[in-house]
């Protein structure tokens, strides 16, 4: 993972719960500071501290991690080390090619089903909403305006209106972060049946007459033509919000563009985007990841380590989902179970991929 990565996989308080299953816990010295656990923490708890990454690579069986190995984590680990973090296949094929090679196991939990026993563990879900906060915090505090309506001896300010695209997970989150601050909060979404959700939080829903459910309920790309419709419709409520969170996103794919650089141009000064997509792609054609960019007075915020800004308890909650899958990954008695055996365990593990290369548009 990037330098700005903060949070750790595993938080001292659930320690208990893998060392009572008899399972020895080891730590990379120093893993758990940037989210103020200090070794000491640990330490206290039974887990042994090692200095070296490479060491802990080689001494453990099984390896949880906040994002995906490195080439040279591959190359140390001994031949059939479980690595378990988010590897996301689909966009590292090198890392997922060399893992095959090397005959060790990946489990990459992004990979897991929306099913209710999959839940639990379910890391997506966690860090998302956690991004979707921080997006909403980020946005109001680069934003020149305030958020809520205010009625003074001194006049009347209009609510700051919010555009959020994309009422997933983390555009959920945003909505009701931004309701809370007092914004006026409108939001789009390609699957119709966000609709509910987003109205139940207190915003309004556009209806631009496109819904694209794909696969396990999860958005479907859209055709050249629907993009171009989207884009089209969409572009009166992007000129006139004064801050816009982007999170649309297909799984698998890079995320598509739905705001050009002349929209952007187009939006009063002061305005201000916050594209939580930033890593994939980005939802906007000046998003830079970790980046921020001011085209024409208006802000254009790459957010790349939102979850890494709210460490403690982004570390807390993936932690949690940790646990929960090391519990069907590894049996009472202490044993790795074989990945075919269970269809969670099947679902996220990591396989070798041909080298495509995704196409945007
Ligand atoms: P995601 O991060 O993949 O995408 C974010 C949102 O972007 C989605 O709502 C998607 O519909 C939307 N989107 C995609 N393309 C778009 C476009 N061109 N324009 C506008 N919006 C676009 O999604 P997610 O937050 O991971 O959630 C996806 C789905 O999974 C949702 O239906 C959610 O309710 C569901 N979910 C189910 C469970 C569960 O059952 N356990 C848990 C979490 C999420």
């Amino acid at each position: 993972m990037g330098p700005w990565e903060r949070r750790v996989a595993i938080v001292p308080e659930d320690v208990s719960k893998l060392t009572s299953r008899h399972i020895r816990l080891l730590i990379q010295s120093g893993a758990g500071e940037g989210s103020f656990f200090p070794d000491s923490q640990y330490a206290s708890t039974g887990v042994e501290i090692i200095k070296e990454r490479n060491e802990v690579i080689l001494l453990s069986d099984v390896l949880v991690m906040l994002g995906r190995p490195t080439e040279e984590d591959v190359n140390t680990a001994r031949q059939g080390t479980v690595f378990v973090g988010m590897i996301m296949p689909s966009l590292n094929h090198d890392l997922a090619n060399l893992i095959a090679v090397k005959k060790l196991v990946a489990h990459s939990l992004e990979l897991l089903p929306r099913t209710s026993r999959a839940q639990s563990m379910d890391v997506l879900s966690s860090q998302s909403s956690v991004a979707g906060y921080r997006a909403a915090v980020v946005g109001a505090f680069h934003s020149p305006r305030i958020m809520p309506m205010l009625s003074t001896a001194a006049g009347t300010i209009r609510p700051a209106k919010v555009l959020v695209i994309g009422a997933g997970v983390a555009g959920l989150m945003a909505i009701s972060t931004a309701r809370r601050m007092g914004a006026s909060v409108t939001a789009y979404d390609v699957r119709k049946a966000a609709c509910e959700d987003v109205r139940s939080l207190g915003a309004n829903f556009l209806e631009l007459g496109i819904d694209a459910v794909g696969t396990g309920g999860y958005a479907r790309e859209l055709s050249a033509d629907e993009k171009e419709k989207e884009r089209m419709l969409l572009e009166e409520a992007i000129v006139n919000s004064d801050l816009i969170i982007t999170t649309a996103g297909v799984p698998g794919k890079k995320a598509p563009l739905i705001i050009t650089r002349r929209m952007v141009g187009m939006m009063k000064g002061g305005s201000v985007i916050v594209d939580i997509t930033a890593e994939s792609g980005g939802n906007s054609e000046l998003t830079r990841a970790g980046d921020t960019l001011e085209y024409h007075g208006v802000k254009v915020i790459g957010l790349s380590n939102a979850q890494s800004e709210a460490q403690v308890n982004a570390s807390q909650m993936y932690s949690r989902n940790m646990l929960s899958f090391l519990s069907v990954l590894i049996s009472a008695d202490g044993i790795i179970v074989d990945p075919n055996k269970d269809e969670l365990l099947k679902s996220t593990l990591v396989r070798p991929q041909s080298p495509i290369s995704s196409g945007r548009g």
